[in-house]
């Protein structure tokens, strides 16, 4: 997961909504990688870099990198939109 194209589809995904302007928190978890020939660890960067620099060996596996978890929601009650108890067409 890249924070920057999960900041700019959360935009994205907000605009039009009740929810527009609302603000990311994100918290980059540096992704590693094992070999499964050698055990050797590294971390993956940017660019990924998926091949093993001790033995150039096959079977590479990641550790970290990929979570994605929603640790806290804040509802801010300042602020909020009014919202019509009926809307009619
Ligand atoms: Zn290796």
């Amino acid at each position: 997961m890249v924070p920057e194209a999960l900041d700019f589809c959360f935009e994205l995904a907000c605009a039009g909504t009740l929810v527009e302007g609302a603000a990311l928190h994100t918290v980059p978890v540096p992704a590693r990688a094992r070999c499964a020939s050698c055990a050797a660890e590294w971390a993956v960067g940017m660019p990924p870099d998926l091949g093993c620099r001790s033995c150039s060996g096959g079977g590479v596996e990641l550790l970290s990198g990929r979570e994605l978890q929603i640790l806290d929601v804040e509802w801010a009650e300042h602020g909020r939109p009014d919202v019509p108890a009926e809307q009619k067409g």
